[in-house]
């Protein structure tokens, strides 16, 4: 059944919703319009004025199907930010050029349409979007000197201007610095501040999302954990932000070792989990161990000291339906095996297929 807003996609149900937000800020602006018809301040007569508020609805009309269809997923920016402001901006001018004698009140109109921008756009699309404002707000002035210079006060209209270009300027640092901290947010709750890699709630995810994969599928996955053998010492001996460098480095160096389709994430101090898209362990083994010896051959540095390291490492296949944290006691139990065996090895714990 046809529903307003699409229920089974969050995305564009959240386009859609800032749609009807725009949509009813467009019904205030018809509202507006009636109100200064009314009151004799909007150069236009009554046929006009309908056709002018029909323009507006049809706008809408056009911008709604083109986000039900989902013909906006075809371009980049999938909620067209851009063009609905800059159409915003249009209807903004004209409106402006309408309200003549009351026009500096429409220069707020142009600040709305910009104020769905922020947290989305970057300082340069701000800048190229108050541009345009700016431009519109000049041609539309320099309209109504041309048609009734009669009530051109070039000074008023002269403030006018430079309060609206220091407002454009001012909103388009601050739309774009809120994006910033936006985009700060988003990556600070997937990635470790430290290592950059995914921390643990991410990993989780992951592993939640690969579990109904494999659930459904009855497909296998391997997931592994590592752990920096005699960190302390590390620590210990060459302080702690030694102690962070190798960690960083570490991490890196074992994300660039993995392929596309495997993950890493920092499980906990010093001790990384990795879910590796493999459907026997044997392969899984073989990497684990190739991670193992690039690790104990590699050299970190940090100022002027050398640091080596080796890991230990367990790990099991995951086996379809078993919950995440019976996949991780095996591993847990694998880890502490190639602990105590002496370190700088690689042990798994056969799942309960025997694999
Ligand atoms: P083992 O071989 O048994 O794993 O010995 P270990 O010393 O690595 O193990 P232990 O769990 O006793 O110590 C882990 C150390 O890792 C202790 C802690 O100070 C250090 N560590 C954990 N997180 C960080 C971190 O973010 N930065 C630094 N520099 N050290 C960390
Ligand atoms: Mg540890
Ligand atoms: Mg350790």
């Amino acid at each position: 059944m046809f529903s307003i807003i699409p229920k089974n996609d969050l995305s564009q149900k959240l386009r859609l919703t800032r749609f009807f937000i725009a949509a009813g800020t467009y019904l205030v602006c018809i509202g507006i319009t009636y109100i200064s018809y009314y009151v004799g301040i909007l150069r236009l007569n009554l046929s006009l004025m309908l056709v002018w508020c029909g323009a507006i609805l049809l706008i809408n009309m056009v911008f709604y199907i083109i986000f039900r269809s989902g013909l906006n997923l075809v371009f980049k920016e999938k909620s067209l930010t851009m063009p609905q402001i800059l159409v915003a901006t249009l209807v903004a001018m004209v409106m402006m050029f309408f309200l003549e004698q009351a026009r500096g009140v429409a220069l707020l109109f142009y600040i709305v349409p910009l104020s769905f921008g922020v947290f989305r756009l970057r300082l340069n699309q701000f800048f190229i979007l108050s541009l345009f404002a700016f431009l519109c707000y000049i041609i539309s002035t320099y309209l109504h000197f041309l048609i009734y210079p009669e009530n051109f006060n070039t000074q008023i209209e002269m403030l006018l201007g430079f309060v609206f270009a220091i407002v454009l300027i001012w909103f388009s640092f601050l739309g774009s610095y809120f994006n910033q901290i936006r985009h700060l947010t988003e990556l600070q709750a997937i990635y470790d501040d430290l290592t950059s890699v995914f921390n643990r709630r991410q990993l989780f995810k992951l592993f939640e999302r690969e579990k109904a994969l494999a659930d459904r599928r009855g497909s296998k996955f391997v997931v592994c954990i590592f752990d920096i053998d005699h960190f302390k010492k590390v620590n210990d001996t060459f302080g702690h932000l030694t102690g962070d460098t190798v960690l960083r480095e570490l991490a890196q160096l074992v994300e660039r070792n993995l392929r596309n389709e495997d993950y890493i994430a920092r499980y906990g101090g010093e001790e990384f989990a990795l879910i590796l898209s493999y459907p026997e362990i044997e392969n899984a083994i073989m990497t684990a161990e190739r991670i193992r010896s690039v690790v104990e051959s590699s050299i970190f540095h940090h100022k002027n000291k050398s640091i080596q390291v080796t890991i230990s490492t367990g790990l099991t296949l995951y086996t379809p339906t078993e919950t995440i944290e019976t996949t991780l006691a095996r591993v847990d139990k694998a880890l502490y095996r190639a602990k105590s065996k002496g370190r700088n090895l690689v042990e798994f714990e056969p799942s309960p297929s025997g694999k």
